[in-house]
Protein backbone atom coordinates (compact mmCIF):
# COMPACT_ATOMS: atom_id res chain seq x y z
CA UNK A 1 0.00 0.00 0.00
CA UNK A 2 2.86 2.53 1.08
CA UNK A 3 5.00 1.64 -2.28
CA UNK A 4 1.96 1.81 -4.18
CA UNK A 5 0.63 5.15 -2.55
CA UNK A 6 4.07 6.87 -3.20
CA UNK A 7 4.05 6.07 -6.73
CA UNK A 8 0.73 7.50 -6.77
CA UNK A 9 1.54 11.14 -5.08
CA UNK A 10 5.08 11.26 -7.29
CA UNK A 11 2.86 10.83 -10.15
CA UNK A 12 0.64 13.26 -8.86
CA UNK A 13 3.23 15.61 -7.81
CA UNK A 14 5.05 15.58 -11.34
CA UNK A 15 2.05 16.81 -13.02
CA UNK A 16 1.20 19.48 -10.86
CA UNK A 17 -0.74 18.33 -8.18
CA UNK A 18 -0.33 19.27 -4.42
CA UNK A 19 0.52 16.90 -1.43
CA UNK A 20 -1.60 18.03 1.09
CA UNK A 21 -0.60 16.11 4.54
CA UNK A 22 -3.93 15.78 7.56
CA UNK A 23 -3.61 14.17 10.70
CA UNK A 24 -7.12 13.82 11.42
CA UNK A 25 -10.59 12.52 9.74
CA UNK A 26 -12.20 15.30 10.54
CA UNK A 27 -10.49 17.28 7.72
CA UNK A 28 -12.44 17.08 4.81
CA UNK A 29 -10.39 15.89 2.10
CA UNK A 30 -13.14 16.94 -0.58
CA UNK A 31 -11.45 20.21 0.16
CA UNK A 32 -8.33 19.41 -0.71
CA UNK A 33 -9.40 17.44 -3.57
CA UNK A 34 -11.04 20.04 -5.24
CA UNK A 35 -8.02 22.18 -4.97
CA UNK A 36 -6.24 20.39 -7.04
CA UNK A 37 -4.24 18.53 -3.70
CA UNK A 38 -3.72 14.72 -3.24
CA UNK A 39 -4.54 14.37 0.58
CA UNK A 40 -2.50 11.99 2.14
CA UNK A 41 -2.74 11.23 5.88
CA UNK A 42 0.33 11.03 8.11
CA UNK A 43 -0.48 9.68 11.12
CA UNK A 44 2.85 7.79 12.50
CA UNK A 45 2.33 4.22 13.12
CA UNK A 46 6.15 3.68 13.67
CA UNK A 47 8.04 2.04 16.96
CA UNK A 48 11.56 3.19 15.20
CA UNK A 49 10.60 6.83 15.48
CA UNK A 50 10.12 7.44 18.88
CA UNK A 51 13.35 7.33 19.85
CA UNK A 52 14.19 10.52 18.02
CA UNK A 53 10.91 11.78 18.74
CA UNK A 54 11.75 11.43 22.56
CA UNK A 55 14.86 13.64 22.18
CA UNK A 56 12.52 17.23 21.50
CA UNK A 57 9.02 15.93 22.96
CA UNK A 58 8.00 14.66 26.57
CA UNK A 59 8.29 10.67 26.57
CA UNK A 60 4.99 11.06 28.45
CA UNK A 61 3.23 11.24 25.06
CA UNK A 62 0.93 9.33 22.75
CA UNK A 63 2.95 7.03 20.71
CA UNK A 64 0.78 8.24 17.91
CA UNK A 65 2.23 12.08 18.40
CA UNK A 66 5.67 10.76 18.60
CA UNK A 67 5.34 8.49 15.78
CA UNK A 68 4.03 11.38 13.54
CA UNK A 69 6.93 13.90 14.78
CA UNK A 70 9.63 11.39 14.72
CA UNK A 71 8.92 11.17 11.08
CA UNK A 72 9.94 14.58 10.33
CA UNK A 73 12.43 14.65 12.58
CA UNK A 74 14.23 12.11 10.81
CA UNK A 75 12.86 12.70 7.76
CA UNK A 76 11.92 9.25 7.23
CA UNK A 77 8.86 10.03 5.53
CA UNK A 78 8.35 10.45 2.12
CA UNK A 79 5.29 11.77 2.00
CA UNK A 80 5.84 14.70 4.43
CA UNK A 81 9.10 15.95 2.99
CA UNK A 82 6.83 15.77 -0.63
CA UNK A 83 3.77 17.52 1.44
CA UNK A 84 3.44 21.15 0.11
CA UNK A 85 1.30 22.07 3.01
CA UNK A 86 0.12 20.56 6.23
CA UNK A 87 -3.13 20.65 7.46
CA UNK A 88 -3.01 20.37 11.36
CA UNK A 89 -6.36 19.84 13.13
CA UNK A 90 -6.91 21.05 16.86
CA UNK A 91 -7.75 18.15 18.36
CA UNK A 92 -6.23 16.85 21.48
CA UNK A 93 -3.30 19.24 23.76
CA UNK A 94 -0.66 16.79 22.53
CA UNK A 95 -1.18 16.66 19.07
CA UNK A 96 -1.95 20.59 18.92
CA UNK A 97 1.28 21.55 20.87
CA UNK A 98 3.55 19.17 18.42
CA UNK A 99 2.22 20.88 15.56
CA UNK A 100 3.78 23.98 16.68
CA UNK A 101 7.08 21.98 16.21
CA UNK A 102 6.13 20.30 13.24
CA UNK A 103 5.31 23.76 11.45
CA UNK A 104 8.91 25.10 11.94
CA UNK A 105 9.67 22.65 8.95
CA UNK A 106 6.65 22.36 7.34
CA UNK A 107 4.14 24.92 5.88
CA UNK A 108 0.89 24.65 7.91
CA UNK A 109 -2.96 25.37 8.38
CA UNK A 110 -3.92 25.32 11.48
CA UNK A 111 -7.99 23.98 11.38
CA UNK A 112 -10.00 24.79 14.56
CA UNK A 113 -12.30 21.99 15.94
CA UNK A 114 -15.51 22.85 18.00
CA UNK A 115 -14.88 21.87 21.11
CA UNK A 116 -18.86 21.59 21.84
CA UNK A 117 -20.52 20.37 18.66
CA UNK A 118 -24.09 20.67 20.83
CA UNK A 119 -24.31 24.44 20.93
CA UNK A 120 -25.61 26.37 18.68
CA UNK A 121 -22.78 28.26 17.71
CA UNK A 122 -20.83 25.41 16.92
CA UNK A 123 -21.60 24.62 13.62
CA UNK A 124 -21.52 28.02 12.45
CA UNK A 125 -17.49 28.24 13.61
CA UNK A 126 -16.72 25.00 12.06
CA UNK A 127 -18.11 26.01 8.34
CA UNK A 128 -16.02 29.31 8.85
CA UNK A 129 -13.06 27.46 9.86
CA UNK A 130 -13.46 25.40 6.10
CA UNK A 131 -14.16 28.69 4.36
CA UNK A 132 -10.63 29.85 5.99
CA UNK A 133 -9.15 26.44 4.90
CA UNK A 134 -10.63 26.76 1.54
CA UNK A 135 -8.96 30.36 1.09
CA UNK A 136 -5.78 28.82 2.12
CA UNK A 137 -6.05 26.21 -0.63
CA UNK A 138 -6.62 28.90 -3.36
CA UNK A 139 -4.54 31.33 -2.27
CA UNK A 140 -1.56 28.63 -1.93
CA UNK A 141 -2.12 26.72 -5.08
CA UNK A 142 -3.41 29.78 -7.18
CA UNK A 143 -7.05 27.88 -7.81
CA UNK A 144 -10.05 28.29 -7.75
CA UNK A 145 -12.20 25.80 -5.80
CA UNK A 146 -15.73 25.73 -7.47
CA UNK A 147 -18.73 24.34 -6.45
CA UNK A 148 -18.17 22.41 -9.48
CA UNK A 149 -15.02 20.88 -8.69
CA UNK A 150 -16.43 20.05 -5.22
CA UNK A 151 -19.47 18.32 -6.38
CA UNK A 152 -16.88 16.21 -8.00
CA UNK A 153 -14.69 15.74 -5.07
CA UNK A 154 -17.93 14.61 -3.19
CA UNK A 155 -18.66 11.93 -5.84
CA UNK A 156 -15.10 10.68 -5.60
CA UNK A 157 -15.31 10.47 -1.99
CA UNK A 158 -18.63 9.23 -1.46
CA UNK A 159 -17.88 6.53 -3.88
CA UNK A 160 -14.65 5.27 -1.92
CA UNK A 161 -16.83 5.55 1.35
CA UNK A 162 -19.38 3.59 -0.54
CA UNK A 163 -17.29 0.34 -1.38
CA UNK A 164 -15.52 0.18 1.95
CA UNK A 165 -18.68 0.82 3.45
CA UNK A 166 -19.61 -2.48 1.86
CA UNK A 167 -16.40 -4.34 2.65
CA UNK A 168 -17.05 -3.49 6.33
CA UNK A 169 -20.07 -5.09 5.87
CA UNK A 170 -19.09 -8.12 4.64
CA UNK A 171 -17.99 -9.05 8.26
CA UNK A 172 -21.69 -8.46 9.33
CA UNK A 173 -22.12 -12.36 8.14
CA UNK A 174 -21.95 -15.46 10.57
CA UNK A 175 -19.17 -16.64 8.72
CA UNK A 176 -17.24 -13.52 7.16
CA UNK A 177 -14.74 -14.26 4.42
CA UNK A 178 -12.16 -11.98 5.69
CA UNK A 179 -10.36 -11.31 8.89
CA UNK A 180 -10.48 -7.62 10.74
CA UNK A 181 -6.62 -7.66 10.10
CA UNK A 182 -7.39 -8.27 6.18
CA UNK A 183 -9.97 -5.50 6.10
CA UNK A 184 -7.62 -3.09 8.07
CA UNK A 185 -4.93 -3.82 5.26
CA UNK A 186 -7.66 -2.72 2.94
CA UNK A 187 -7.15 0.86 3.96
CA UNK A 188 -4.70 3.21 2.19
CA UNK A 189 -2.69 6.26 3.45
CA UNK A 190 -4.37 8.47 0.20
CA UNK A 191 -7.86 8.12 -0.67
CA UNK A 192 -9.61 8.66 -4.46
CA UNK A 193 -7.19 6.59 -6.24
CA UNK A 194 -8.57 5.08 -9.06
CA UNK A 195 -6.94 1.67 -8.42
CA UNK A 196 -7.70 1.05 -5.57
CA UNK A 197 -11.20 1.52 -6.86
CA UNK A 198 -10.88 -1.10 -8.47
CA UNK A 199 -9.37 -3.21 -6.16
CA UNK A 200 -12.05 -2.69 -3.69
CA UNK A 201 -14.38 -3.72 -6.66
CA UNK A 202 -12.58 -6.95 -7.01
CA UNK A 203 -12.32 -7.54 -3.84
CA UNK A 204 -16.28 -7.50 -3.22
CA UNK A 205 -16.88 -9.62 -5.95
CA UNK A 206 -14.20 -12.44 -5.28
CA UNK A 207 -14.73 -12.31 -1.29
CA UNK A 208 -18.06 -13.45 -0.71
CA UNK A 209 -17.93 -17.47 -0.01
CA UNK A 210 -14.24 -17.48 1.35
CA UNK A 211 -13.12 -19.44 3.86
CA UNK A 212 -11.33 -17.65 6.73
CA UNK A 213 -8.53 -20.13 8.75
CA UNK A 214 -9.34 -21.25 11.54
CA UNK A 215 -13.49 -20.89 10.41
CA UNK A 216 -15.71 -18.04 12.22
CA UNK A 217 -17.79 -20.45 13.99
CA UNK A 218 -14.42 -21.50 16.37
CA UNK A 219 -13.94 -17.82 17.00
CA UNK A 220 -15.09 -14.75 19.11
CA UNK A 221 -16.56 -11.99 17.11
CA UNK A 222 -14.66 -8.27 18.74
CA UNK A 223 -16.51 -5.19 18.18
CA UNK A 224 -12.69 -3.42 18.60
CA UNK A 225 -13.31 0.60 19.82
CA UNK A 226 -10.99 3.22 20.97
CA UNK A 227 -8.00 5.03 19.26
CA UNK A 228 -6.98 4.70 15.52
CA UNK A 229 -4.67 2.07 14.49
CA UNK A 230 -2.47 3.71 11.72
CA UNK A 231 -0.38 1.91 9.48
CA UNK A 232 2.53 -0.17 11.61
CA UNK A 233 0.39 0.14 14.58
CA UNK A 234 -1.99 -2.87 14.29
CA UNK A 235 -0.23 -5.10 16.70
CA UNK A 236 -3.09 -5.43 18.82
CA UNK A 237 -5.21 -6.25 15.93
CA UNK A 238 -2.87 -9.02 15.18
CA UNK A 239 -3.11 -10.14 19.05
CA UNK A 240 -7.12 -10.83 18.75
CA UNK A 241 -7.07 -12.76 15.86
CA UNK A 242 -3.82 -14.62 16.73
CA UNK A 243 -5.37 -15.61 20.26
CA UNK A 244 -9.05 -16.34 19.21
CA UNK A 245 -10.68 -13.39 18.07
CA UNK A 246 -12.24 -12.26 15.20
CA UNK A 247 -12.56 -8.31 14.81
CA UNK A 248 -15.64 -7.94 12.87
CA UNK A 249 -15.98 -4.25 13.27
CA UNK A 250 -14.02 -1.47 14.45
CA UNK A 251 -15.29 1.42 15.45
CA UNK A 252 -12.49 3.91 15.71
CA UNK A 253 -10.99 6.02 12.97
CA UNK A 254 -9.51 3.60 10.69
CA UNK A 255 -12.32 1.49 10.60
CA UNK A 256 -16.09 2.22 10.29
CA UNK A 257 -16.46 5.80 12.12
CA UNK A 258 -15.40 8.14 9.56
CA UNK A 259 -17.64 5.81 6.66
CA UNK A 260 -20.82 6.21 8.35
CA UNK A 261 -21.82 8.89 7.18
CA UNK A 262 -21.84 10.35 3.25
CA UNK A 263 -21.56 14.21 2.01
CA UNK A 264 -25.66 15.10 0.76
CA UNK A 265 -24.46 15.25 -3.01
CA UNK A 266 -27.92 17.35 -4.05
CA UNK A 267 -27.38 19.79 -1.39
CA UNK A 268 -27.23 23.05 -2.80
CA UNK A 269 -24.49 24.13 -0.95
CA UNK A 270 -21.75 21.80 -1.31
CA UNK A 271 -19.35 23.88 1.45
CA UNK A 272 -22.21 23.29 4.02
CA UNK A 273 -23.12 19.87 3.39
CA UNK A 274 -19.27 19.29 3.33
CA UNK A 275 -19.26 20.51 6.76
CA UNK A 276 -22.35 18.52 8.25
CA UNK A 277 -20.73 15.50 7.16
CA UNK A 278 -17.17 16.34 9.63
CA UNK A 279 -19.17 17.84 11.68
CA UNK A 280 -21.18 14.74 12.90
CA UNK A 281 -17.68 12.65 13.54
CA UNK A 282 -18.05 10.99 17.06
CA UNK A 283 -14.68 11.77 18.27
CA UNK A 284 -13.93 11.71 22.48
CA UNK A 285 -12.03 15.35 21.52
CA UNK A 286 -15.64 16.52 21.34
CA UNK A 287 -17.56 17.25 24.60
CA UNK A 288 -19.74 16.06 25.07
CA UNK A 289 -19.22 13.19 22.93
CA UNK A 290 -22.93 10.88 23.31
CA UNK A 291 -23.15 10.25 19.30
CA UNK A 292 -20.38 8.03 19.79
CA UNK A 293 -22.34 5.71 22.06
CA UNK A 294 -25.27 5.99 20.01
CA UNK A 295 -23.21 4.37 17.09
CA UNK A 296 -21.82 1.58 19.53
CA UNK A 297 -25.44 0.67 19.76
CA UNK A 298 -26.09 0.58 16.28
CA UNK A 299 -22.74 -1.63 15.71
CA UNK A 300 -23.27 -4.00 18.72
CA UNK A 301 -26.41 -4.38 16.39
CA UNK A 302 -25.73 -4.73 13.00
CA UNK A 303 -22.40 -6.87 13.68
CA UNK A 304 -23.24 -8.76 16.63
CA UNK A 305 -20.16 -9.39 18.39
CA UNK A 306 -19.55 -11.63 21.45
CA UNK A 307 -17.31 -9.02 23.11
CA UNK A 308 -15.72 -5.21 22.93
CA UNK A 309 -12.29 -4.31 23.49
CA UNK A 310 -11.37 -1.23 23.68
CA UNK A 311 -7.85 0.51 22.84
CA UNK A 312 -6.14 3.24 24.47
CA UNK A 313 -2.80 4.72 22.98
CA UNK A 314 -0.85 5.60 26.76
CA UNK A 315 -1.76 8.87 28.13
CA UNK A 316 -4.63 9.73 25.22
CA UNK A 317 -6.68 11.15 28.05
CA UNK A 318 -10.14 11.91 25.46
CA UNK A 319 -10.21 8.33 24.62
CA UNK A 320 -9.04 6.98 28.24
CA UNK A 321 -11.55 8.99 30.33
CA UNK A 322 -14.28 7.89 27.72
CA UNK A 323 -14.02 4.46 28.53
CA UNK A 324 -15.96 4.73 31.82
CA UNK A 325 -18.95 5.59 29.57
CA UNK A 326 -18.01 3.10 27.00
CA UNK A 327 -17.24 0.42 29.62
CA UNK A 328 -21.00 1.40 31.36
CA UNK A 329 -22.67 1.08 28.18
CA UNK A 330 -20.68 -2.25 27.40
CA UNK A 331 -21.16 -4.02 30.33
CA UNK A 332 -24.66 -2.71 31.56
CA UNK A 333 -27.24 -1.79 28.95
CA UNK A 334 -25.38 -4.09 26.07
CA UNK A 335 -25.05 -6.78 28.26
CA UNK A 336 -21.68 -7.91 26.41
CA UNK A 337 -18.16 -8.28 28.48
CA UNK A 338 -15.67 -5.48 28.09
CA UNK A 339 -11.55 -4.78 28.05
CA UNK A 340 -9.38 -1.97 28.20
CA UNK A 341 -6.21 -2.30 26.55
CA UNK A 342 -4.03 0.63 27.31
CA UNK A 343 -0.61 0.43 25.48
CA UNK A 344 1.91 2.04 22.96
CA UNK A 345 4.01 0.70 19.78
CA UNK A 346 6.22 -1.41 21.83
CA UNK A 347 5.83 -5.22 21.76
CA UNK A 348 7.19 -5.97 25.45
CA UNK A 349 3.13 -6.06 26.52
CA UNK A 350 2.75 -8.71 23.77
CA UNK A 351 2.31 -11.12 26.29
CA UNK A 352 0.50 -10.16 29.03
CA UNK A 353 -2.26 -8.50 26.66
CA UNK A 354 -2.94 -11.80 24.73
CA UNK A 355 -3.22 -13.17 28.02
CA UNK A 356 -5.88 -11.37 29.28
CA UNK A 357 -7.13 -11.56 25.78
CA UNK A 358 -7.89 -15.27 26.10
CA UNK A 359 -9.49 -14.82 29.41
CA UNK A 360 -11.66 -12.32 27.98
CA UNK A 361 -12.59 -14.63 25.15
CA UNK A 362 -12.99 -18.12 27.67
CA UNK A 363 -15.58 -15.25 29.29
CA UNK A 364 -17.37 -14.59 26.35
CA UNK A 365 -17.69 -18.48 25.17
CA UNK A 366 -19.66 -18.69 28.00
CA UNK A 367 -21.90 -16.13 28.24
CA UNK A 368 -22.88 -16.42 24.39
S1 LIG B 1 -9.79 9.65 16.70
FE1 LIG B 1 -10.50 11.77 16.70
S2 LIG B 1 -8.62 12.96 16.67
FE2 LIG B 1 -8.10 10.89 15.98
S3 LIG B 1 -8.32 10.88 13.74
FE3 LIG B 1 -10.27 10.26 14.59
S4 LIG B 1 -11.44 12.15 14.69
FE4 LIG B 1 -9.30 12.74 14.53
S1 LIG C 1 -4.75 8.84 20.15
FE1 LIG C 1 -5.49 10.36 21.64
S2 LIG C 1 -3.65 11.43 22.41
FE2 LIG C 1 -3.10 10.29 20.54
S3 LIG C 1 -3.31 11.82 18.91
FE3 LIG C 1 -5.25 10.70 19.01
S4 LIG C 1 -6.57 11.90 20.41
FE4 LIG C 1 -4.42 12.59 20.68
Amino acid sequence: MIDHCYDYAAAQKAQGAKIVGIMCEYTPRELIMAAGGVPVCLCGGSEEMIPAAEEVLPSNLCPLIKSTYGYSATRENPFLEMADLLVAETTCDGKKKMYELLSERHPMHVLELPQKPDEADAFDHWLKELFKLKEVLEEQFQTEITDQKLGAAIARMNAERDLKRRLAGLMKSNTPPLTGMELLDLKSIISGIPADFEQYEMALKELPGRQIDPPAKDRVRVLLTGVPLPHGAERVMGLIEDNGGLVVCQENCTGIKPLIEDVDPTAADPMRAIAEKYFHLPCSVMTKNTARMDLMRQLVQDYRPHCVVEVIWQTCLTYDLETVHVKQLVEQELNLPYLRIETDYSPSDSARIALRLQALFEMSQGSS
